[in-house]
């Protein structure tokens, strides 16, 4: 720790953001980072307080606490104080393969569980993370480097997500040879189709897939896995196969006239958006998907609010975001103590904007949707709301939000997005892998493994936790990279 009283000296201060009159107009970043003699300042906040969660990484009331990947956070903090980055981006590329991506999209584990947030504001970790990896790339220290020796292993990822990537990225450095097979047209996964670009420049991520191409791993695209290519073929030419096909298989609404025109799920429409910018290099804004039109979301979460933040850009008229929950309350509930992960009430982005544009919140708590209504066409014209309330269920004990009856509301929509949530893995890779999954359509392995059912087969990330974050996705690939490797040479020194 370098400064000793820098957490009573100096207050939490984020880098500049672009107002939202001016980010909307565009579907460019819009964080910037702070000077770096502001930067040591935030980094001298972090104490190394030795009760250190943000570094703990592990589930607590059924959510992850702190960094699953275990991160130094006050060692890379001291470091950066110092402003001795490069020391910094060694410490941090120790635990981490792509802070790039969890720089800019974390919700930031460290920083729920940080002590310096039990009464005041925590340590800026995210931001510093971000920081350092970009001085990292700006001095040409972010290299991958071509392994020394090769193992003569070779190894097929499936899915080249966070999970995927990392698990390769290792595998690769240890000798083994790796190709990634990716269905989409792009590799990336989530962050390249899911996380929209203002969030994630799609640039950061090529400019990480060309150091893992020098490096040597060989890149599939535009290969479904199960269809174009069979498991059969795959597990008699590789020594191991990983499966990181993600939790792609989304909820839906089953409600009358789900059917209309013009209600798509949320993933499908931010992949169209960001295909249509990164195939014309941004030129192409597909503004006909949600320009003058009402829209409404179903979901109040993440990706309930990357698509609100997409349909302002798009030029949407109105926007209502329906979550079935109640409300959460501003600051943390007695239930919910510090380092559990927050369950408070947060306005992203997105929200922002549309407060910024609209007046206010488009947030609808306790509410769903009833009934999707058509014009004569087809196309969606109207849904029917319902208020929700809590209730008992008398058989399990379990609380259920139930309808109030005679609640019902009309509102215009001409683009209704589903983003609802995922219900786990897809059933045609894993019955073409003669995997087994669980009740969740999860991979099922056995607890802290991640070997799956059938031989040489692994997984790793969402389709093995179900959907969960980035960072976690990361540790999934890293821990699973390990296991694989342990296979194949009877030790890891991953
Ligand atoms: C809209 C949205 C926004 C999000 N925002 C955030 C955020 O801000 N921060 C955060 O931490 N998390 C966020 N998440 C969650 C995060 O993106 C995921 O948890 C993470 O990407 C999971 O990584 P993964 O590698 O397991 O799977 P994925 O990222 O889903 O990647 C799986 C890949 O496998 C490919 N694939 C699937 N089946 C096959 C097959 N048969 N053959 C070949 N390829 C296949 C898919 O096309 C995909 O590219 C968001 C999720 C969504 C949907």
């Amino acid at each position: 720790m370098g400064k000793t009283t820098g957490f009573l000296e100096y207050e939490r201060v984020e880098g500049p953001v672009r107002s939202e009159e001016d980010r909307v107009r565009d579907f460019y970043e819009f964080h910037e980072g702070l000077k770096e003699k502001d930067r040591r300042q935030q980094a001298a906040r972090c104490m190394d307080c030795g009760v250190p969660f943000c570094q703990n990484g592990s589930m607590i009331s059924g959510m992850m606490s702190g960094c699953p990947l275990h991160n130094a956070v006050p060692e890379i903090n001291d470091l950066v104080y110092r402003g001795r980055m490069a020391e910094a981006y060694r410490r941090l590329s120790m635990t981490h393969s792509f802070p790039e991506f969890t720089g800019r999209v974390c919700p930031a584990l460290c920083e729920a569980a940080c002590t310096c947030g039990l009464h005041d504001e925590p340590v800026s970790t995210r931001a510093n993370e971000k920081d350092v990896i970009e001085y990292a790339f700006e001095h040409g220290l972010a290299i991958e480097e071509k392994p020394a020796v090769r193992t003569g292993k070779k190894v097929a990822v499936i899915g080249s997500g966070p999970a995927g990537l990392a698990a390769a990225q290792l595998l690769n450095r240890r000798g083994h040879e790796v190709t990634v097979y990716e269905r989409h047209d792009r590799a990336g996964g989530l962050l390249r189709y899911g996380i929209p670009n203002m969030k994630l420049d799609k640039r950061v991520i090529d400019r990480r897939l060309s150091l893992m191409e020098e490096a040597g791993v060989q890149f599939v695209t535009g290969c479904n896995v199960g269809t174009d290519v069979k498991a059969s073929k795959l597990k008699k030419e590789y020594d191991a196969v990983v499966l990181a096909c993600g939790a792609s298989n989304p909820r839906d609404i089953a409600a009358p006239g789900r059917d209309a025109r013009g209600i798509r799920f949320a993933v499908d429409f931010l992949s169209e958006v960001t295909k249509r910018l990164l195939d014309s290099d941004h030129k192409d804004v597909p503004y006909e998907l949600a320009k003058d039109k009402d829209v409404i979301v179903i979901g109040g979460g993440d990706t309930g609010n990357d698509c609100v933040g997409t349909v302002i850009r798009l030029g949407a008229k109105s926007v209502v975001q329906l979550e079935m929950m109640p409300e959460p309350p501003k600051v943390r509930a007695a239930s919910n103590p510090w380092p559990e992960w927050p369950r408070i009430l947060k306005t992203d982005y997105g929200q922002e904007e549309a407060i910024w544009k609209f007046g206010h919140d488009p947030r609808v708590y306790k509410t769903t949707v009833k009934e999707f209504i058509k014009d004569k066409k087809g196309n969606i014209k109207e849904v029917v709301t319902v208020s929700l309330k809590a209730e008992k269920d008398a058989k399990t004990g379990r609380m259920n939000m139930v309808p109030v009856e005679g609640s019902e509301k009309k509102l215009f929509a001409g683009l209704v997005l589903i983003a609802a949530g995922f219900l786990g893995s897809e059933k045609y890779v894993t019955d073409d892998f003669s995997v087994e999954t669980d009740n969740r359509s999860n991979v099922k392995t056995d607890c802290g493994s991640h070997r799956a059912s059938s031989d040489k087969v692994f997984t790793a990330g969402d389709m093995h936790l179900g959907q969960s974050l980035v960072v976690r996705a990361i540790a999934e690939g890293r821990s699973c990279a390990k296991e694989v490797d342990e296979y194949l040479m009877g030790y890891s020194n991953l």
